[in-house]
């Protein structure tokens, strides 16, 4: 006998924190007929044996508000659903060690109080103030969280378990799902206690994610790529001192030693010490560590030798520790992405298909998970951007290989500063271009963009390449002087940039322009042309941005970011009608940016074509004896060129532009030039967090037609959008330029914040892109712009670009 229903409309696969908080959030959205499949009891995955640390901490602005959500949500659940659980809301002091820590704990600060939270910097003084035991000497300060602390994990989920059951949703445990199939628009999920039919799927199997995603791939779905690590923390004895103090006090707040690289909680009258070693260990990787067909509430043997530099260097930090002998270790597996943050959204490829899984922090991170999943299904859009967690945003560089040497690199630096100039080496080479040897005989600095090496500088002999030279915020470091030039070569001569790695799709079938056009709130171009198109949620809010040449009423074709591939694509595919497909030839072509005002003069000596044609022109000619897509565009705001080619023709193509006098620029320079110019960036400036008004898309819309967030948008419209994207310049500028997310303030007010930051050579300024209040976007408005914890006075110029605002080099 079996209660399995026969059919729900969500089937989660995965009964651990996360699976089982999407199902309360699904429950609580009032999709109630869902169902949670475990194959053993609940937790029995990574989250039993989880520390149950909860941070809110973050530097990504999509995480800290999915983990400010689960902490107000913790502190209400146990009331709403009635379960008492133990949560211990302690705080936490987070140590730094060197100025540049302190900046970043600057940093999080301020985006936590513009999310409403009070983390506070402090002194290297006001550290025993919370925390009394710790030896100071070398730290600079401390960041202290007031609503950090911990969660018993099992509790936690069980709590979420009872409120999704109280609305209605149904968890069935013991029940293996062993496939999945489809018949017409369903899903049949099979168990090994039968079949369940459902409309959508959630893959929330945590460390068994990629074995799960394996049935999803004849449907179109990807490898998930992930790496299973090695994590353990020790629990202490317990310690007299600790006891007497928590009877008087409390417990202890929670200590990170971010830069030694452990978290120290108090559990009981003891310790729990958990160390993200250097010398990480992933599990299951190879032939000779095969998966374990079952390992639920089970633990690796302890490997206390890994931690020993670990566990000496916090016996000096908090020496009350070295009074106690080690009680019990716990080393469990748990799941890594190749960048450390979890796989959550739309499931890449396969339509009505989820992914909730591979969370290294899934306990912190469970509430804002669940809510986020549960708007991806029910709504298809979130509240917050979210592309940090998307699913999509690994392409198919992200083997195995490649997220094994990932994941291991990014647990051993799981509390690292992330520098602006700083690449992290593993994972190197996924995808080269055929101009890649050139571009590294010119010095070139490489970064990957959807695993394609790009040029993000050129260095000359003798400049300080070394890791250490970028462990920096500010603008000045080597690379500073070489990025002045490539500015002004772009500015007086002609530069060129190797764009390797353009997502490039194709719709076609009949009426594929119409549908193109439906999809989008711009005016497609005419034959001939090329344009921008903008792509808006129903909220008016901008999903993504394309540049679209017209090919007749049967294909479009459309470029965009190199890593939007499998966003955009999909954008296009999930609502194409019968007979319209959408081809990716990402791989076949290459594109050098040739632009600067001797743009024309370089071209002209290797091809014949009309150069005379004007701005936002398409041209297919001869360069160089190479057949080349010729766009008359520049995203870096000067006379210039695309020149689009097959692959192969590359080197010829880079040879002859650098022959006739173009010098090579990188990427670096190429988002200074832009930010003066006021274009905008993909994720950096436009999200699903602003409108394609506050946005200043104006326009690009074509209020004579029908489009997705239409309705939105003309209401916004008709009551003034509440906020809009301007330039700002700083008066006197920091060492640094404005990062993402940093506050704009007018008084004690926070008026707003920076998307955008770079200092431009052109202009001579730190110019920020800023989303800010509307009564204050006159031009001359003087704000202040917090960077790094420290005030700038700024002024606002407008929403036009500061560059060449009326485009007559562009257009020259
Ligand atoms: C030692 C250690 C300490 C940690 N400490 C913290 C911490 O302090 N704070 C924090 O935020 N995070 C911590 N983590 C991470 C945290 O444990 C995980 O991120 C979290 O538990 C992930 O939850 P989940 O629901 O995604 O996955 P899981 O808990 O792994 O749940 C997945 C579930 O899917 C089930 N499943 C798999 N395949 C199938 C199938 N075919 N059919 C049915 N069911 C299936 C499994 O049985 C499992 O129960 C720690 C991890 C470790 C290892």
């Amino acid at each position: 006998m079996t209660d399995l229903p026969s059919h729900a409309r969500v089937v989660i696969i995965g009964g651990g924190a996360v699976g089982v908080s999407a199902l309360y959030h699904l429950a609580l959205a009032g999709w109630t007929d869902c169902l949670l499949l475990e194959k053993n009891e609940l937790t029995a995955g990574s989250t039993w044996h989880a520390a149950g640390n909860c941070p809110s901490f973050s530097t990504s602005w999509a995480v800290m508000n999915m983990q400010r959500y689960s902490l107000s949500l913790y502190r209400r659940l146990a009331a709403e659903v009635d379960y008492p659980m133990n949560y211990h809301v302690t705080g936490s002091v987070r140590l730094a060690h060197t100025r540049q820590r302190m900046q970043e704990f600057q940093r999080a600060k301020g985006m936590g109080r513009a999310q409403g939270m009070a983390l506070e910097v402090i002194g290297r003084d006001e550290i025993r103030g919370h925390y009394p035991y710790v030896e100071l000497h070398d730290l600079a300060g401390a960041l202290h969280d007031p609503d950090d602390g911990d969660i018993d994990p099992a509790q936690l989920t069980q709590a979420l378990a009872k409120g999704a059951r109280m609305l209605g949703a149904q968890i069935q445990r013991f029940t293996t799902v062993t496939g999945i199939d489809r018949v017409g628009d369903e899903w049949i999920v099979q168990t090994d206690k039968g079949a369940v039919r459902c409309e959508k799927v959630v893959n929330a199997a945590g460390y068994h994610a990629q074995k799960v995603g394996e049935w999803f791939r004849p449907f179109g779905g990807r490898r998930v790529p992930m790496a299973v690590m090695s994590h353990q923390y020790l629990l202490t004895e317990q310690i007299p001192e600790l006891a007497a103090r928590m009877a008087e006090q409390g417990k202890l707040p929670l200590l990170r030693d971010v830069d030694s690289s452990y978290y120290l909680r108090q559990e009981k009258a003891g310790f729990n010490l958990g160390p993200y070693e250097r010398n990480a260990r992933a599990h299951w990787a190879s032939p000779d560590d095969p998966f374990p067909q079952d390992f639920s509430f089970q633990l690796f043997p302890d490997d206390l030798e890994r931690l020993e530099w670990y566990i000496e260097d916090v016996c000096a930090r908090v020496p009350l520790l070295a009074q106690a002998g080690v009680a019990r270790v716990i080393n469990g597996p748990i799941p890594y992405a190749p960048d450390g943050l979890p796989l959550l959204g739309p499931m890449p490829g396969v339509r009505n298909a989820y992914e909730a899984c591979v969370f290294t922090f899934g306990i912190t991170q469970a509430g804002g998970a669940g809510k986020v999943l549960a708007e991806w299904v029910t709504r298809g859009q979130t509240e917050w951007d979210m592309w940090s967690c998307d699913p999509r945003r690994f392409g198919a560089h992200a083997d195995d290989a490649y997220a094994l040497a990932k994941a291991v690199e990014t647990y051993g630096h799981e509390y690292a500063m992330h520098f602006p100039m700083a690449r992290w080496p593993a994972g190197a080479d996924r995808r080269l271009s055929p101009l890649h040897g050139r571009l590294q005989a010119a010095g070139a600095v490489m970064a990957p963009y959807n695993g394609w090496e790009r040029a993000q500088w050129f260095a000359a002999p003798g400049d300080d390449l070394s890791w250490a030279a970028t462990q920096t915020w500010d603008r000045a470091g080597p690379w500073e002087p070489r990025i002045a030039a490539e500015c002004a070569a772009v500015r007086d001569g002609c530069g060129v940039l190797a764009i390797s790695g353009f997502t490039r799709l194709a719709v076609s079938g009949p009426g594929a322009r119409d549908y193109v056009d439906s999809l989008t709130c711009s005016r497609l171009p005419k034959p001939g042309r090329v344009g921008l198109a903008y792509f808006c949620d129903p909220r008016g809010r901008v999903v993504t941005e394309m540049s679209v040449t017209n090919e007749g009423p049967d294909r479009v074709g459309l470029i965009t970011a190199s890593v939007a591939q499998w966003h955009d694509g999909e954008h296009l595919w999930r609502g194409a009608p019968p007979g319209i497909s959408v081809a990716d030839h990402s791989d076949q072509a290459e594109c050098l940016l040739v632009t600067g005002p001797k743009a024309r003069d370089v071209l002209a000596a290797i091809t014949g074509a009309d150069l005379g044609q004007p701005w936002l022109s398409v041209q297919q000619v001869a360069v160089a004896g190479c057949t080349v897509g010729l766009l008359r565009v520049s995203f870096a705001g000067e006379l210039g060129w695309e020149l689009h080619c097959a692959i192969a023709d590359a080197p010829v193509l880079w040879d002859a532009v650098t022959g006739a006098g173009a010098v090579p620029f990188g990427m670096v320079a190429l988002n200074s030039l832009r930010i003066e110019k006021g274009y905008k960036a993909w994720k950096g400036d436009l999200s699903t967090d602003y409108t394609a008004l506050e946005l200043g898309l104006d326009r690009f819309i074509d209020w004579t037609k029908a489009f997705p967030g239409k309705a939105a948008l003309q209401a916004e419209r008709d009551r003034g959008p509440a906020r809009r994207i301007v330039t700002l310049t700083l008066d006197a500028p920091g060492a640094a330029d404005a990062p993402y997310m940093a506050n704009i303030w007018q008084g004690d007010t926070r008026v707003g914040e920076t998307l955008s930051g770079a200092w431009g050579y052109r202009v001579g300024a730190s110019v920020a892109l800023g989303m800010l209040r509307a009564d204050l976007v006159a031009d001359g408005t003087a704000v202040e712009v917090e960077i790094f914890g420290e005030r700038f006075g700024a002024t606002v110029r407008g929403e036009g670009p500061l560059w060449d605002p009326g485009n007559l080099r562009l257009r020259g």
